[in-house]
């Protein structure tokens, strides 16, 4: 089965206008495209009911999601222009009661609201969602102890957290996103799983290889990866050999983070990039066996979501 470990429902109010005003900034850098041609694509993109993913995914022959909404609500470039955080939650959890065949949410809140806890529980407990994303970029550590009451409810209720990590496009901040400060949460709480979103990027990917070897309960996912594997192929197919050997296929999960990286790469085509690898890394000696390519494009998410 394939199953797409992270994605996100967005428009321009969700995760908020900062966020792609940062991104196109971004982009327009990367691939020298305009300014307007980079917006219209935008809103080729935007994505609010998941329909278009699902198009995507069955085109891709992807049978399941996970998507979760994004909290940035206390960044304070974020307070115009951007959608009530519980409203996001809604859409995320109406597109599953939808299509609950294809779809999971996680829930996402900063864990500075003074409210939180008490959200996660809601969105648990009302909406069924099966997991909590913390997003650093915001402004926080993952290790600071503001954050450790959700992980408490996380463990209690026996759901997985996923954090991100990895730079982020501006007005984010990327140095709360450096692996290494999940290290204490995975000391703190062993019997938590816990996953690196992104497993660090090009930035860090070898601080979050070392931290996964070392916590049994610590995952890592591929979604954002689309950018290298498309420009430096060889680059990318060698890194994610080097992530097999270090951590093991078994707790490798593959994403697409969409729908930003559909900018990038379609589904169709970051799904044949793990599975159909192309030749140059064959040249390489670089090939995945069919167990490993089953795990990290499926078998992981589903054993780990209970599904
Ligand atoms: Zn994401």
């Amino acid at each position: 089965m394939l199953f797409d470990i992270h994605a996100h429902l967005m428009g321009p109010e969700a995760p908020g206008r900062a966020f792609w005003d940062g991104f196109t900034r971004l982009a327009v850098v990367q691939t020298g495209r305009s300014e307007e041609r980079v917006r219209q694509r935008l809103e080729d993109i935007w994505d609010l009911t998941g329909e278009r993913l699902l198009r995507d995914m069955d085109e891709a022959g992807v049978e399941r999601v996970m998507v979760m909404p994004v909290d940035w609500g206390l960044v304070p470039a974020f307070r115009d222009g951007t959608m009530d955080i519980w409203q996001q939650h809604l859409l995320h959890a109406q597109a599953v009661r939808r299509h609950p065949d294809r779809m999971v949410a996680f829930a996402c809140f900063d864990p500075r609201r003074p409210d939180a806890v008490a959200l996660l529980e809601r969105a648990v407990g009302e909406l069924g969602m099966v997991g909590l994303k913390i997003h650093p970029a915001a402004g926080f550590f993952p290790n600071d102890p503001v954050a450790y009451p959700m992980y408490q409810k996380a463990q209690e209720l026996g759901i997985p957290v996923m954090v991100h990590t990895g730079p982020e496009p501006k007005p984010l901040y990327s140095r709360h996103c450096q692996p290494v400060y999940v290290d204490d949460v995975a000391a703190d709480f062993p019997n938590l799983t816990i996953i690196l979103a992104h497993a660090g990027l090009s930035a860090w990917w070898q601080e979050a290889a070392g931290i996964a070897s070392v916590c049994p309960n610590v995952y890592l996912d591929i979604s954002g990866w689309q950018a290298m594997a498309r420009l430096r192929p060889l680059e990318f197919y060698t890194i994610l050999h080097t992530l097999i050997g270090t951590v093991g296929a078994r707790r490798i999960l593959w994403g697409s983070d969409y729908p930003a990286l559909r900018l990038l790469m379609s589904e169709a085509a970051w799904v044949k990039a793990i599975t159909e690898p192309p030749q140059v890394a064959r040249d390489h000696g670089i090939s995945f066996s069919d167990a490993d390519v089953a795990a990290i494009m499926g078998d992981n998410a589903a054993r780990l979501l209970k599904l």
